[in-house]
Protein backbone atom coordinates (compact mmCIF):
# COMPACT_ATOMS: atom_id res chain seq x y z
CA UNK A 1 0.00 0.00 0.00
CA UNK A 2 1.42 3.00 -1.39
CA UNK A 3 1.71 5.87 1.53
CA UNK A 4 2.91 9.61 2.05
CA UNK A 5 5.54 10.00 4.60
CA UNK A 6 8.66 12.31 5.72
CA UNK A 7 12.20 10.71 5.52
CA UNK A 8 15.47 11.58 6.31
CA UNK A 9 17.42 10.01 3.45
CA UNK A 10 20.70 10.40 4.71
CA UNK A 11 22.12 10.94 8.57
CA UNK A 12 21.47 14.07 8.96
CA UNK A 13 20.03 15.33 6.18
CA UNK A 14 16.64 17.74 6.63
CA UNK A 15 13.42 15.75 6.29
CA UNK A 16 11.67 15.62 2.82
CA UNK A 17 8.20 14.27 1.22
CA UNK A 18 8.60 10.24 0.59
CA UNK A 19 6.47 7.52 0.00
CA UNK A 20 6.21 4.02 1.52
CA UNK A 21 5.46 0.87 1.05
CA UNK A 22 2.84 -0.50 4.34
CA UNK A 23 2.40 -4.71 4.12
CA UNK A 24 -0.83 -5.56 2.83
CA UNK A 25 -2.93 -6.44 5.92
CA UNK A 26 -2.48 -9.59 7.60
CA UNK A 27 -4.78 -11.78 9.84
CA UNK A 28 -3.73 -10.15 13.14
CA UNK A 29 -2.96 -6.92 12.09
CA UNK A 30 -4.59 -3.29 12.04
CA UNK A 31 -4.62 -0.66 9.32
CA UNK A 32 -4.65 2.67 11.13
CA UNK A 33 -4.72 5.94 9.51
CA UNK A 34 -2.47 8.28 10.92
CA UNK A 35 -3.98 11.69 12.27
CA UNK A 36 -1.35 12.91 14.81
CA UNK A 37 2.48 11.64 15.07
CA UNK A 38 4.44 12.85 18.09
CA UNK A 39 8.18 14.52 17.63
CA UNK A 40 10.13 12.96 20.12
CA UNK A 41 14.06 13.49 20.72
CA UNK A 42 14.50 10.61 20.04
CA UNK A 43 13.82 11.07 16.30
CA UNK A 44 16.35 13.86 16.24
CA UNK A 45 19.26 11.60 17.82
CA UNK A 46 18.42 8.60 15.36
CA UNK A 47 18.07 10.61 12.45
CA UNK A 48 21.49 12.17 12.94
CA UNK A 49 23.02 9.27 13.69
CA UNK A 50 23.63 10.42 17.86
CA UNK A 51 23.26 6.81 19.08
CA UNK A 52 24.53 4.43 16.32
CA UNK A 53 24.28 3.72 12.56
CA UNK A 54 20.78 4.17 11.97
CA UNK A 55 18.91 2.58 8.76
CA UNK A 56 18.14 5.21 5.88
CA UNK A 57 16.13 6.17 4.33
CA UNK A 58 14.39 6.91 8.10
CA UNK A 59 10.73 8.01 8.62
CA UNK A 60 10.98 8.83 12.23
CA UNK A 61 7.62 8.81 14.72
CA UNK A 62 6.49 6.77 17.35
CA UNK A 63 4.09 8.51 18.82
CA UNK A 64 0.95 7.78 16.56
CA UNK A 65 -2.74 8.60 16.98
CA UNK A 66 -4.95 7.50 15.05
CA UNK A 67 -8.27 5.85 13.77
CA UNK A 68 -8.57 1.84 12.50
CA UNK A 69 -9.54 1.50 9.03
CA UNK A 70 -9.32 -2.23 8.52
CA UNK A 71 -8.32 -5.00 11.04
CA UNK A 72 -7.38 -8.51 9.56
CA UNK A 73 -9.23 -11.90 10.09
CA UNK A 74 -8.32 -13.03 13.55
CA UNK A 75 -8.22 -9.27 15.38
CA UNK A 76 -10.40 -9.74 17.79
CA UNK A 77 -9.81 -6.62 20.20
CA UNK A 78 -10.14 -3.44 17.69
CA UNK A 79 -12.96 -2.44 15.03
CA UNK A 80 -12.90 0.03 12.06
CA UNK A 81 -13.72 3.88 13.81
CA UNK A 82 -11.81 2.86 16.99
CA UNK A 83 -9.31 5.27 18.27
CA UNK A 84 -5.94 3.74 18.61
CA UNK A 85 -2.06 4.45 19.70
CA UNK A 86 1.24 2.79 18.57
CA UNK A 87 3.88 3.39 20.72
CA UNK A 88 7.99 2.63 20.39
CA UNK A 89 7.80 -1.00 19.24
CA UNK A 90 5.71 -2.94 16.97
CA UNK A 91 6.75 -6.51 17.92
CA UNK A 92 8.39 -9.06 20.01
CA UNK A 93 8.67 -12.43 20.68
CA UNK A 94 5.46 -13.32 22.94
CA UNK A 95 7.91 -16.17 23.82
CA UNK A 96 10.07 -15.07 26.54
CA UNK A 97 9.53 -14.55 30.80
CA UNK A 98 9.59 -10.75 29.92
CA UNK A 99 7.23 -11.10 26.68
CA UNK A 100 4.52 -13.30 29.21
CA UNK A 101 4.87 -10.99 31.96
CA UNK A 102 3.92 -7.93 29.59
CA UNK A 103 6.96 -6.35 29.59
CA UNK A 104 7.27 -6.73 26.08
CA UNK A 105 10.02 -3.43 26.52
CA UNK A 106 12.10 -5.95 27.82
CA UNK A 107 12.22 -8.48 25.51
CA UNK A 108 15.22 -11.52 25.05
CA UNK A 109 14.84 -11.14 21.37
CA UNK A 110 14.83 -7.29 21.19
CA UNK A 111 11.69 -5.52 20.49
CA UNK A 112 11.39 -4.18 16.86
CA UNK A 113 11.01 -0.98 16.46
CA UNK A 114 8.57 1.19 15.20
CA UNK A 115 11.05 2.74 12.75
CA UNK A 116 14.94 2.55 12.64
CA UNK A 117 14.83 -1.16 13.15
CA UNK A 118 14.45 -4.48 11.13
CA UNK A 119 11.05 -6.47 11.26
CA UNK A 120 11.49 -9.72 12.00
CA UNK A 121 11.42 -10.96 8.60
CA UNK A 122 14.25 -8.72 7.83
CA UNK A 123 12.62 -5.75 6.14
CA UNK A 124 12.55 -2.02 7.64
CA UNK A 125 10.25 -0.10 9.75
CA UNK A 126 9.03 2.96 9.28
CA UNK A 127 7.28 5.09 11.80
CA UNK A 128 4.71 7.88 12.26
CA UNK A 129 5.94 10.56 10.48
CA UNK A 130 3.42 9.27 7.78
CA UNK A 131 -0.87 8.76 6.89
CA UNK A 132 -1.11 5.11 7.73
CA UNK A 133 1.16 2.26 9.11
CA UNK A 134 0.08 -1.50 10.00
CA UNK A 135 0.39 -3.24 13.10
CA UNK A 136 0.04 -6.13 14.65
CA UNK A 137 -2.98 -6.11 17.64
CA UNK A 138 -1.18 -6.76 20.34
CA UNK A 139 0.74 -3.85 19.85
CA UNK A 140 -1.90 -1.14 19.59
CA UNK A 141 -3.37 0.87 22.48
CA UNK A 142 -6.93 1.94 23.28
CA UNK A 143 -7.14 5.70 23.47
CA UNK A 144 -10.04 6.74 25.97
CA UNK A 145 -12.38 8.93 25.10
CA UNK A 146 -12.08 12.21 27.15
CA UNK A 147 -8.14 12.41 25.58
CA UNK A 148 -8.50 14.52 22.21
CA UNK A 149 -6.13 12.60 19.85
CA UNK A 150 -3.57 15.10 19.01
CA UNK A 151 -2.40 15.00 22.33
CA UNK A 152 -2.52 11.28 23.11
CA UNK A 153 0.00 10.85 20.74
CA UNK A 154 2.78 11.99 22.97
CA UNK A 155 1.73 9.64 25.50
CA UNK A 156 2.95 6.55 23.93
CA UNK A 157 6.30 7.47 23.87
CA UNK A 158 6.54 10.74 26.49
CA UNK A 159 4.06 9.34 28.54
CA UNK A 160 4.44 6.20 29.48
CA UNK A 161 8.70 6.80 29.28
CA UNK A 162 8.39 8.77 32.85
CA UNK A 163 5.46 6.66 33.63
CA UNK A 164 7.09 3.48 34.21
CA UNK A 165 10.07 5.04 36.63
CA UNK A 166 7.17 6.69 38.86
CA UNK A 167 5.40 3.83 39.40
CA UNK A 168 8.41 1.43 40.09
CA UNK A 169 9.71 3.80 42.39
CA UNK A 170 5.91 4.07 43.72
CA UNK A 171 5.80 8.18 43.61
CA UNK A 172 2.73 9.14 45.42
CA UNK A 173 1.86 11.02 48.68
CA UNK A 174 4.51 11.71 51.05
CA UNK A 175 7.38 11.34 48.23
CA UNK A 176 9.03 14.15 47.43
CA UNK A 177 9.99 13.60 43.42
CA UNK A 178 12.25 15.61 41.11
CA UNK A 179 12.00 16.10 37.59
CA UNK A 180 14.73 16.52 35.63
CA UNK A 181 14.04 18.45 32.34
CA UNK A 182 11.35 20.40 31.09
CA UNK A 183 10.93 19.12 27.51
CA UNK A 184 8.54 16.47 26.22
CA UNK A 185 9.21 13.70 28.70
CA UNK A 186 9.42 16.11 31.50
CA UNK A 187 6.54 17.79 31.02
CA UNK A 188 4.71 14.71 31.20
CA UNK A 189 6.73 13.87 34.09
CA UNK A 190 5.40 16.63 36.17
CA UNK A 191 1.67 15.89 35.33
CA UNK A 192 1.79 12.05 36.28
CA UNK A 193 3.52 13.08 39.59
CA UNK A 194 1.35 15.45 40.34
CA UNK A 195 -1.60 13.27 39.21
CA UNK A 196 0.02 10.61 41.77
CA UNK A 197 -0.11 12.76 44.56
CA UNK A 198 3.78 13.33 45.52
CA UNK A 199 5.26 16.25 46.13
CA UNK A 200 7.10 17.42 42.15
CA UNK A 201 9.95 19.93 41.80
CA UNK A 202 11.10 20.38 38.18
CA UNK A 203 14.33 20.50 38.31
CA UNK A 204 16.02 22.95 35.23
CA UNK A 205 18.64 24.50 33.23
CA UNK A 206 15.98 27.36 32.37
CA UNK A 207 15.28 29.82 34.33
CA UNK A 208 12.19 30.64 31.70
CA UNK A 209 10.21 27.73 32.64
CA UNK A 210 9.34 28.06 36.15
CA UNK A 211 5.92 29.51 35.78
CA UNK A 212 4.94 26.68 33.32
CA UNK A 213 6.42 24.05 35.76
CA UNK A 214 4.16 25.49 38.28
CA UNK A 215 0.87 25.61 35.86
CA UNK A 216 1.71 21.24 34.76
CA UNK A 217 1.69 20.82 38.58
CA UNK A 218 4.97 21.02 39.89
CA UNK A 219 4.94 22.57 43.61
CA UNK A 220 8.62 23.96 43.17
CA UNK A 221 11.16 24.66 40.58
CA UNK A 222 14.90 24.08 41.23
CA UNK A 223 17.64 26.38 38.53
CA UNK A 224 20.83 23.59 38.22
CA UNK A 225 22.61 27.15 37.85
CA UNK A 226 21.66 28.08 41.33
CA UNK A 227 23.87 26.46 43.51
CA UNK A 228 22.56 28.01 46.92
CA UNK A 229 19.64 26.43 46.29
CA UNK A 230 20.70 23.10 44.98
CA UNK A 231 22.90 22.91 48.12
CA UNK A 232 19.80 23.98 50.55
CA UNK A 233 18.00 20.59 48.88
CA UNK A 234 20.25 18.40 49.26
CA UNK A 235 19.72 15.09 51.21
CA UNK A 236 15.85 15.63 50.57
CA UNK A 237 14.50 13.90 47.23
CA UNK A 238 12.96 10.01 47.37
CA UNK A 239 13.24 10.15 43.52
CA UNK A 240 14.67 11.92 40.38
CA UNK A 241 12.86 10.97 36.99
CA UNK A 242 16.24 12.63 34.84
CA UNK A 243 14.86 13.55 31.45
CA UNK A 244 18.15 15.50 29.86
CA UNK A 245 19.25 14.40 26.71
CA UNK A 246 22.41 16.01 26.98
CA UNK A 247 25.42 14.42 29.02
CA UNK A 248 25.80 16.73 32.21
CA UNK A 249 27.59 16.54 35.54
CA UNK A 250 25.63 14.66 37.81
CA UNK A 251 27.10 14.76 40.96
CA UNK A 252 25.44 18.14 41.83
CA UNK A 253 21.66 16.40 40.62
CA UNK A 254 22.98 13.03 43.03
CA UNK A 255 23.19 15.26 45.96
CA UNK A 256 19.76 16.08 45.79
CA UNK A 257 18.52 12.35 46.78
CA UNK A 258 18.41 11.14 50.35
CA UNK A 259 19.85 7.82 51.66
CA UNK A 260 18.19 5.24 49.17
CA UNK A 261 17.23 7.71 46.80
CA UNK A 262 17.11 6.56 43.72
CA UNK A 263 18.07 8.48 40.15
CA UNK A 264 15.86 6.99 36.97
CA UNK A 265 17.82 8.37 33.93
CA UNK A 266 15.59 7.80 31.08
CA UNK A 267 16.94 10.92 28.66
CA UNK A 268 19.45 8.84 26.31
CA UNK A 269 22.37 11.47 25.69
CA UNK A 270 24.75 10.96 22.83
CA UNK A 271 28.01 10.29 24.94
CA UNK A 272 28.53 8.09 27.66
CA UNK A 273 28.01 9.73 31.12
CA UNK A 274 30.73 10.19 33.84
CA UNK A 275 29.37 9.45 36.96
CA UNK A 276 31.91 9.92 40.36
CA UNK A 277 31.17 6.58 42.44
CA UNK A 278 31.37 8.69 46.05
CA UNK A 279 28.19 10.87 44.82
CA UNK A 280 26.30 7.11 44.94
CA UNK A 281 28.23 5.48 47.97
CA UNK A 282 28.20 7.73 50.79
CA UNK A 283 24.14 7.51 50.55
CA UNK A 284 23.74 3.75 49.24
CA UNK A 285 22.12 5.99 46.28
CA UNK A 286 21.04 4.33 43.39
CA UNK A 287 21.13 5.21 39.78
CA UNK A 288 18.67 3.06 36.73
CA UNK A 289 16.95 3.47 33.87
CA UNK A 290 14.57 2.16 31.27
CA UNK A 291 13.34 2.11 28.56
CA UNK A 292 9.36 3.01 27.63
CA UNK A 293 7.25 0.24 29.40
CA UNK A 294 5.05 -3.00 28.07
CA UNK A 295 1.80 -3.39 26.69
CA UNK A 296 -0.11 -3.25 29.64
CA UNK A 297 1.60 -0.43 31.50
CA UNK A 298 0.60 1.72 28.16
CA UNK A 299 -2.40 0.82 28.34
CA UNK A 300 -2.99 1.75 32.24
CA UNK A 301 -0.90 4.72 31.44
CA UNK A 302 -3.53 6.00 29.04
CA UNK A 303 -6.45 5.15 31.29
CA UNK A 304 -4.64 7.20 34.08
CA UNK A 305 -4.32 10.42 32.01
CA UNK A 306 -8.06 9.99 30.85
CA UNK A 307 -9.39 9.44 34.39
CA UNK A 308 -7.46 12.41 35.60
CA UNK A 309 -8.48 14.36 32.47
CA UNK A 310 -4.99 15.52 31.15
CA UNK A 311 -2.66 14.60 27.93
CA UNK A 312 -0.08 16.38 26.86
CA UNK A 313 0.59 20.20 26.12
CA UNK A 314 1.09 19.93 22.20
CA UNK A 315 1.74 22.65 19.58
CA UNK A 316 0.27 21.10 16.12
CA UNK A 317 2.07 21.34 13.13
CA UNK A 318 2.26 20.68 9.78
CA UNK A 319 4.99 18.63 7.59
CA UNK A 320 6.61 21.29 6.21
CA UNK A 321 7.31 23.19 10.10
CA UNK A 322 9.19 19.63 10.64
CA UNK A 323 12.95 20.95 10.31
CA UNK A 324 12.57 24.09 12.24
CA UNK A 325 10.44 21.90 15.06
CA UNK A 326 12.81 19.63 15.47
CA UNK A 327 15.45 22.76 15.72
CA UNK A 328 13.75 24.08 18.27
CA UNK A 329 13.28 20.72 20.14
CA UNK A 330 17.30 20.97 20.37
CA UNK A 331 17.31 24.27 21.85
CA UNK A 332 15.03 23.49 24.55
CA UNK A 333 12.33 25.45 23.10
CA UNK A 334 9.73 23.01 23.18
CA UNK A 335 6.22 23.77 24.48
CA UNK A 336 5.94 20.62 25.30
CA UNK A 337 5.71 18.91 22.35
CA UNK A 338 5.32 19.19 18.61
CA UNK A 339 2.58 17.27 16.99
CA UNK A 340 2.76 16.64 13.29
CA UNK A 341 -1.21 16.90 11.69
CA UNK A 342 -0.48 13.33 9.61
CA UNK A 343 -3.39 15.13 6.84
CA UNK A 344 -0.11 17.47 6.01
CA UNK A 345 2.33 13.82 4.48
P1 LIG B 1 13.26 17.29 24.91
O1 LIG B 1 11.83 17.62 24.68
O2 LIG B 1 14.29 17.91 24.07
O3 LIG B 1 13.56 17.56 26.49
C1 LIG B 1 14.84 17.43 27.03
C2 LIG B 1 15.01 18.49 28.10
O4 LIG B 1 16.30 18.29 28.69
C3 LIG B 1 15.06 19.92 27.59
O5 LIG B 1 13.80 20.50 27.38
C4 LIG B 1 15.83 20.62 28.70
O6 LIG B 1 14.93 20.94 29.77
C5 LIG B 1 16.78 19.53 29.19
N1 LIG B 1 18.14 19.76 28.65
C6 LIG B 1 18.52 19.75 27.36
N2 LIG B 1 19.82 20.05 27.24
C7 LIG B 1 20.27 20.26 28.51
C8 LIG B 1 21.53 20.60 29.07
N3 LIG B 1 22.60 20.79 28.28
N4 LIG B 1 21.62 20.71 30.41
C9 LIG B 1 20.55 20.52 31.19
N5 LIG B 1 19.33 20.20 30.72
C10 LIG B 1 19.20 20.07 29.39
O7 LIG B 1 13.48 15.71 24.73
P2 LIG B 1 12.49 14.51 25.06
O8 LIG B 1 11.80 14.13 23.80
O9 LIG B 1 11.75 14.80 26.28
O10 LIG B 1 13.55 13.35 25.33
C11 LIG B 1 14.50 13.47 26.38
C12 LIG B 1 15.54 12.38 26.28
O11 LIG B 1 14.92 11.13 26.58
C13 LIG B 1 16.15 12.22 24.88
O12 LIG B 1 17.53 11.90 25.03
C14 LIG B 1 15.39 11.03 24.31
O13 LIG B 1 16.10 10.34 23.32
C15 LIG B 1 15.21 10.19 25.56
N6 LIG B 1 14.10 9.22 25.51
C16 LIG B 1 14.27 8.07 26.20
C17 LIG B 1 13.26 7.13 26.24
C18 LIG B 1 13.41 5.87 27.03
O14 LIG B 1 12.67 4.93 26.79
N7 LIG B 1 14.33 5.81 27.97
C19 LIG B 1 12.07 7.38 25.56
C20 LIG B 1 11.92 8.59 24.89
C21 LIG B 1 12.94 9.51 24.87
P3 LIG B 1 15.18 22.28 30.65
O15 LIG B 1 15.18 23.40 29.67
O16 LIG B 1 14.01 22.31 31.58
O17 LIG B 1 16.48 22.12 31.37
ZN1 LIG C 1 10.34 8.60 21.98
Amino acid sequence: MSTPAYAAMTPGAALEPHTIERRELGPDDVLIDIKFSGICHSDIHQARNEWFESIFPMVPGHEIAGIVREVGSAVTKFAPGDRAGVGVYVDTCMECENCKNGLENYCFKGFVPAYNGLDYNGDPTYGGYSSAIVVKEHYVLRIPEGIELDAAAPLLCAGITVYAPLRQFEAGPGKKVGIMGLGGLGHMGVKHAHAMGAEVTLISHSPSKEDDAKRLGADHFLLLSDSESMAAQAMTFDLIVNTVSAPIDLGPVMNLLKTDGTMAYVGLPDKPLEVNVFSLNGQRRNLTSSTVGGIPETQEMLDFCAEHGYAADIEVISADQINDAWERVVNSDVRYRFVIDASTF
